[in-house]
């Protein structure tokens, strides 16, 4: 199904690193639109509510450390077919996994500092923008 917007998390580890220019020029260069950006930082809370789908897998706890560890870029990207064309431009969760070229083959350290999130639905999409862009016009 075609759709417009998917939201992306450039995740603590990548940030660490150095690698916020290099993904977003990936992302940009891919035919993404930024709809919105922000620097943040989440709180366990916060990381808690994003990832509740996975409260009862064993790596939750980890998740939510590495997620809080320090700062986050999250952002609404636009683009014909945005969501899956995103998670294809990502590669899989696993780095071993992603294939050539992908941001995660590219700069993910391992299956849980994995670099970048990106939406699995038009629906999350939605849910997931509105979660950190709460109070803006455009959502
Ligand atoms: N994750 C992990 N261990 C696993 C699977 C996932 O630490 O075995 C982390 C990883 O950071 C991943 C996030 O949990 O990106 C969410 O998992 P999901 O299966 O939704 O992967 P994604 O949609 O990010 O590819
Ligand atoms: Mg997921």
């Amino acid at each position: 199904m075609a759709t417009n917007r998917t939201f992306t998390m450039l995740k603590p580890d990548a940030v660490e690193k150095g690698h916020i220019g290099a993904i977003l020029e990936k992302i940009t260069a891919s035919g993404f639109r930024i709809v919105a950006m922000k620097l943040t930082q989440m709180t366990a809370a916060d990381a808690k509510e994003f990832y509740a789908i996975h409260k009862e897998r064993p790596f939750f706890g980890e998740l939510v450390e590495y997620m809080t560890r320090g700062p986050i870029v999250a952002a609404v990207l636009e683009k014909d077919n945005a969501v899956e064309d995103f998670r294809t431009l990502i590669g899989a969760t696993n780095p071993a996994d992603a294939a050539e070229g992908t941001i995660r083959k590219l700069y993910a350290a391992s299956i849980g500092e994995n670099a970048v999130h990106g939406s699995d639905s038009d629906e999350n999409a939605a849910i997931e923008s509105a979660f950190h862009f709460a109070g803006r016009e455009m959502f």
